[in-house]
C-alpha cells in the first residue's frame, strides 16, 4: 500500500515537471508560426486579442467607432488592475500610452509586435508598471488590411500584406483634419476619451538605404513648443535612445531624404496637423513615429518595434510624473498665450550631430534604361557624424481671438470640433455684434487631387471690423480650453491645415450675382454722380493704372464691387474673430 502511494505521488510530480518543462504554445502569432514571414491577417488578429481578451483579465477590447470598410475598428487595452474605464481613464493618474497600427497596412510591423506585446504583458513575461495602461489599435486601417498583395516593391516581407489605401483610397495618415474617413473620426473620439500622454503610430520606411533597423520620428520640438517640446528633445527622446541601444539598436531620427542621399545629413521631418503626429501634437501629447528600415527582413523590423515598444513602456512608467507634469503645465498656460504660430521652417543655421551608419551610395548604367542609376554599395559600409537639421523656427503666427464664432450652418465644421472634445457654447438669441472678419485675397489650388481634396495654399487674408447679426443657436467658440491649439490651426484660414484649407468653406469662392453691363453701365454712372469719394477713387486708379484706364469692363467692375449690390458672402470667411 504504501509502496502504491509512493508510487502515485512520483507519478504527479513526473507529470507536474514534465508540464513545467513543455514550451507554453499558447497563444503564437501567425508571425511567429511562419518563421517571421507573415503578417497576420485582419481576421487572425481579431480572433488573437478575442482569445486573449477571453483569457486574461488584464485584457480589455472596444471599438473605436466603425471603419470606412463597415466593420467596428477595435482597440485592446492592457492594464495590470483590470481597471479599463475608457471614460475615466484620464481621472486615475495613471501615464496612458496609445499604439497605432496599419495606419499604411503595408507597413505592418507594429501589428505583429504588439500582438506579441499584449500577449507577453498579459502573460507577465514582459513587465507593464501599474501605473501605465496601455491602449492599442491592432490594424487601424482595416480596409487596406483587408486589401492583400505585395505594392511595395522596396520591402523585405511579409510575403503578403495590406495597401496603403483604405476602402476609399484614402491615406489615412492625412486625414487627421479633414477627417474624410470614419476610421479618423473614430480615433480622434478615442483620443478625446481617453488623453494619451504618448501616442506612437508604427511605420515601415520608404527612402534611402544604410544598416539601421530602426528610425524615429519624434514630433519636432519646437512645434510642440513649451515644457513638452523641451522635455521630449532634452529628456524623453534621448531616454529612448539610449535603452534602444542597450537592445542593440542603434536607432537614428527618421531618414527625410527624399531629394537627395542621405550622407551629407538631412533636415528633420515636418509634420503639419495633417499626419497622426502633428495632430497629437496639438494637444501636447509626445507623439512618435518609429520606421524600420524597409530593406531589414521583416523578422527584425518586427522584433525592433517589439523592443521599442518595449522601450517606450519602461521609460514611459519611470518618468510618468515628469511627462504628465510637462503636459499639464503646457495645457495650463495655454490660457495666457496669445501668439500662436501657425507655420514653421527648418532653421538652416543650426543642426546637430548623429552617428550615422550608411552605405557608400553610387551610380552604375542601369540595366534597363542604359542611364546612370543609383546604387547603396553594401561592400562600402559607413560610420560617420552628419548634420541633422532639426531646428524649425516660425513663417507664420497668428494671435489668439477671444473667441470664434461660427454660424450654425457649418455644420461639418461644428461636427469636427465637438469630435475633439472642443467646449462649445451657443448664442441663446439674436445678437448683433462687432466682429473681425478676413476677406480672402488671395489662395493657390492644388491641379489635381490631393487625397479627395483641391487643396487651397499661400492663403492671403485682410481683417476688417464689422457688424455681424448673429442667430439663436449660433455657435461661441471661447478659447480658454485645452483645445485651443486645435481651434486656431483650424480655424485661421491662412494656416496649412485649416479647414479652410481642406475646402470647407469653399461655397464663398465663388460670386453668385452679377450684371449686365448695358444696365449697369447707367446705374454705376448714377453711383459715381452721387458718390464724390468714390468717383475720386476711380479716377485716381485710371491715372496710376494704364491697362485699368484702358478697359471699360474692369472700370466697370470696379464700381460694382464697391457698390451696395456687390455681395458681402462673397470671399468673406464665415468664421469670426471676436477681439
Ligand atoms: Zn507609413
Amino acid at each position: 500500500m504504501k509502496c502504491r502511494l509512493l508510487f502515485f505521488i512520483c507519478l504527479l510530480f513526473s507529470a507536474a515537471s514534465a508540464r513545467a518543462a513543455t514550451p507554453d504554445t499558447s497563444f503564437i502569432t501567425p508571425f511567429e508560426r511562419s518563421g517571421g514571414t507573415k503578417t497576420a491577417t485582419f481576421v487572425e488578429t481579431l480572433d488573437f486579442y478575442r482569445k486573449l481578451r477571453d483569457s486574461f483579465a488584464t485584457i480589455f477590447m472596444g471599438d473605436a467607432g466603425l471603419s470606412d470598410a463597415g466593420y467596428p475598428l477595435p482597440y485592446v487595452c492592457y492594464s495590470s488592475d483590470s481597471n479599463f474605464d475608457k471614460d475615466n481613464i484620464k481621472k486615475d493618474g495613471r501615464l496612458v500610452i496609445l499604439i497605432n497600427n496599419d495606419i499604411h497596412p503595408g507597413e505592418p510591423d507594429g501589428v505583429d509586435a504588439c500582438m506579441m506585446l499584449l500577449r507577453d504583458a498579459a502573460k507577465g513575461k514582459i513587465k507593464v508598471p501599474k501605473n501605465v495602461v496601455l491602449v492599442v489599435i491592432p490594424m487601424y486601417n482595416l480596409g487596406g488590411a483587408l486589401n492583400r498583395g505585395r505594392s511595395r516593391p522596396n520591402q523585405n516581407g511579409p510575403k503578403s500584406y495590406g495597401f496603403r489605401g483604405n476602402s476609399r483610397n484614402l491615406d489615412l495618415n492625412r486625414d487627421f483634419i479633414k477627417c474624410d474617413a470614419s476610421e479618423t473620426i473614430g480615433l480622434e473620439d478615442l483620443f478625446t476619451k481617453i488623453s494619451p500622454d504618448i501616442f506612437i503610430d508604427n511605420h515601415v520606411s520608404d527612402g534611402a538605404d544604410y544598416q539601421h533597423v530602426m528610425t524615429l520620428l519624434a514630433t519636432q520640438h519646437d512645434k510642440m513648443g513649451g515644457a513638452t517640446g523641451e522635455y521630449m528633445y532634452n529628456t524623453f527622446t534621448p531616454l529612448l535612445y539610449k535603452a534602444m541601444k542597450q537592445h542593440g539598436y542603434d536607432m537614428v531620427p527618421y531618414v527625410n531624404d527624399f531629394d537627395k542621399t542621405p550622407e551629407t545629413g538631412w533636415k528633420e521631418f515636418y509634420e503639419p496637423p495633417r499626419f497622426s503626429s502633428g495632430y497629437a501634437a496639438l494637444f501636447h501629447i509626445l507623439a512618435y513615429v518609429p520606421e524600420t528600415h524597409m530593406l531589414k527582413p521583416f523578422k527584425d523590423r518586427v522584433k525592433a518595434t517589439y523592443a521599442l515598444m518595449e522601450c517606450f513602456i519602461k521609460e514611459g512608467a519611470a518618468h510618468a510624473a515628469e511627462i504628465k507634469k510637462v503636459r499639464a503645465d503646457d495645457l495650463a498656460a495655454l490660457a495666457n498665450k496669445s501668439e500662436f504660430v501657425l507655420d514653421w521652417k527648418t532653421d538652416t543655421t543650426r543642426c546637430d550631430s548623429i552617428l550615422f551608419k550608411g552605405y557608400e551610395a553610387a551610380y552604375k548604367p542601369s540595366e534597363v534604361s542604359g542611364l546612370p542609376r543609383l546604387y547603396y554599395d553594401h561592400t562600402k559600409p559607413f560610420t560617420k557624424k552628419v548634420p541633422f537639421y532639426d531646428h524649425f523656427v516660425p513663417s507664420k503666427t497668428v494671435t489668439a481671438p477671444k473667441a470664434y464664432i461660427i454660424p450654425k450652418t457649418w455644420v461639418s465644421v461644428i461636427s469636427q470640433l465637438r469630435n475633439n472634445g472642443v467646449n462649445i457654447r451657443r448664442f441663446s438669441h439674436d445678437t448683433t455684434m462687432t466682429v473681425t472678419a478676413y476677406h480672402i485675397d488671395n489662395y493657390e489650388t492644388v491641379q489635381h487631387p490631393y487625397e479627395k481634396h483641391y487643396l487651397h495654399k499661400n492663403v492671403q487674408v485682410t481683417p476688417g471690423n464689422v457688424s455681424i447679426r448673429f442667430y439663436t443657436g449660433d455657435y461661441y467658440i471661447p478659447l480658454d480650453q485645452v483645445a485651443k491649439r486645435y481651434i486656431i490651426e483650424t480655424l485661421e484660414p491662412t494656416a496649412p491645415d485649416a479647414f479652410f484649407a481642406w475646402n470647407y468653406f469653399d461655397g464663398i469662392l465663388q460670386q453668385k450675382e452679377g450684371y449686365s453691363a448695358y444696365v449697369f453701365e447707367d446705374i454705376a454712372a448714377k453711383l459715381l454722380k452721387e458718390d464724390s469719394v468714390l468717383k475720386k477713387e476711380l479716377e485716381d486708379k485710371k491715372k496710376n493704372d494704364p491697362a485699368f484706364a484702358a478697359d471699360g469692363a474692369a472700370q466697370l467692375d470696379f464700381v460694382y464691387k464697391r457698390s451696395p449690390y456687390f455681395e458681402q458672402s462673397y470671399l468673406r470667411y464665415p468664421v469670426y474673430r471676436l477681439e
